[in-house]
C-alpha cells in the first residue's frame, strides 16, 4: 500500500496530498521539553539520510575537493572567484535541473505525493520570455547566483585574509558540531522577520511579488526572487562575521539556504522511487504560504507563526479562520 493511501482519513480536500495534519513545528521550542521528540528529531534528521545530512556531506565534499587554497583566497583575484562561480553554477543546475527533470519532465512519479495538482500558469506576458519556467530560471541565475557567489566570496576572502578567525574543530568540537543545527534555527528566525517585512503591501509589490508569482511552486521557483529579496535572504550569512565559524559552516549555510529552498519548493513531499521514499524534499508548511500568502511566514524550526498568530496548520478549518485575519 502506498503511503498516501494510509493518510486518507486525515486528508484535507483542499490538497491532493499533504503530510499528517496539523503540519507542525520541530521540537526545539516545545514546553515542557520532550526528550523523546528531541531524540526522534536527531535520529530522523541527523542520523539518517535527509536534506540536512546531504548538505553536510556536500559541504565536506566541496571543502576538501573544490575549494581554492587559503593562500589564493587571501587576495581578491578573478581565477579563484571564477572557480567558485563555476562550481556553484554547476551545483545549482544539477540540483534544480535534476529535481525539475524528475518531477516535471520525466514525470518520474506522476502526481504521487504532489501537494497541489492544479496546473501552474505557464505562458503569460507577465513572465520574462512569456514563460514561467524561463522566468524563474532567469531570476535564479541572473540575480540569485551572483548574490550567492558574492556572499560566499566575501566570507571566504575574510577567512583567508584573517579578517575573520577560523574556528577549528580542535578549538572545541562541541561548538564545531552544534553550530550546524543551530544555524538552521538562526536562519529560521532571520527568515521570518525579513519575510514578514516584505509582506507589508508597499514592499510586497516592489520586491516580494516576483517570488509569489509561483502559486503552486516547483524547483525553479525556490530561488526565483527579486535581487533585493536575494540580498535579504542571503544576509543571514553575515552571522559568520560575529559567531565563531569555519568555512565548512559557511558552505553548509549556503547549501541550506540555496539548495534547501530549491528542494522545499519542489511541490512534492518526497522523491518516490520503486515504492520507497528516496528523500523527503518538500515543505508543506511553506507550500501553504504560497497558496494563501498571509500565513506561515517562517518555517518549522521556530514556531514564530504560532506565537504571532499567523500559523496555518494545513486544515480546512484553519483556512476558514484565516481569511481576512492576517496582514
Ligand atoms: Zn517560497
Ligand atoms: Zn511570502
Amino acid at each position: 500500500m502506498q503511503e498516501s493511501a494510509k493518510l486518507d482519513q486525515t486528508m484535507s480536500e483542499q490538497w491532493h496530498f499533504h503530510p499528517q495534519l496539523p503540519v507542525g513545528f520541530y521540537p526545539f521550542f516545545e514546553w515542557p521539553p520532550n526528550l523523546k521528540n528531541w531524540l526522534s528529531f536527531v535520529w530522523n534528521y541527523w542520523l539518517q539520510k535527509s536534506d540536512r545530512t546531504i548538505f553536510l556531506a556536500l559541504s565536506f565534499f566541496t571543502f576538501y575537493l573544490f575549494m581554492p587554497s587559503m593562500e589564493a583566497m587571501s587576495k581578491l583575484a578573478s581565477d579563484w572567484i571564477l572557480m567558485v562561480a563555476v562550481r556553484d553554477l554547476a551545483l545549482f543546475l544539477i540540483v534544480t535541473g535534476g529535481l525539475h527533470w524528475w518531477f516535471y519532465m520525466r514525470k518520474g512519479q506522476g502526481i504521487e505525493f504532489k501537494f497541489d495538482t492544479q496546473p501552474e500558469l505557464k505562458k503569460n506576458k507577465l513572465f520574462s520570455f512569456n514563460d514561467h519556467i524561463y522566468d524563474n530560471m532567469f531570476y535564479s541565475i541572473v540575480s540569485g547566483l551572483p548574490v550567492w557567489i558574492g556572499f560566499e566570496v566575501l566570507l571566504l576572502w575574510s577567512f583567508a585574509s584573517g579578517s575573520i578567525e577560523i574556528y577549528q574543530f580542535s578549538d572545541g568540537w562541541i561548538w564545531f558540531c552544534l553550530w550546524f543545527p543551530l544555524l538552521q534555527i538562526w536562519q529560521s528566525f532571520h527568515f521570518y522577520w525579513w519575510h514578514r517585512f516584505l509582506h507589508i503591501p508597499f514592499f510586497y509589490k516592489l520586491f516580494h511579488a516576483v517570488h509569489h508569482r509561483n502559486i503552486n511552486p516547483g524547483p525553479w521557483s525556490g530561488f526565483s526572487m527579486h535581487p533585493v529579496e536575494h540580498i535579504l535572504f542571503m544576509s543571514s550569512l553575515l552571522i559568520h562575521f560575529v559567531i565563531p565559524s569555519h568555512p565548512l559552516h559557511v558552505l553548509y549555510h549556503l547549501y541550506w539556504l540555496v539548495l534547501g529552498t530549491v528542494s522545499t519548493h519542489s511541490g512534492y513531499e518526497m522523491i518516490w522511487l520503486k515504492g520507497k521514499n528516496l528523500l523527503t524534499v518538500g515543505s508543506f508548511f511553506h507550500h501553504i504560504h504560497h497558496r494563501y500568502f498571509n500565513c506561515n511566514y517562517g518555517n518549522p524550526e521556530i514556531p514564530l507563526d504560532l506565537w504571532f498568530g499567523s500559523y496555518h496548520d494545513g486544515s480546512e478549518e484553519a483556512t476558514k479562520k484565516m481569511h481576512g485575519k492576517f496582514i
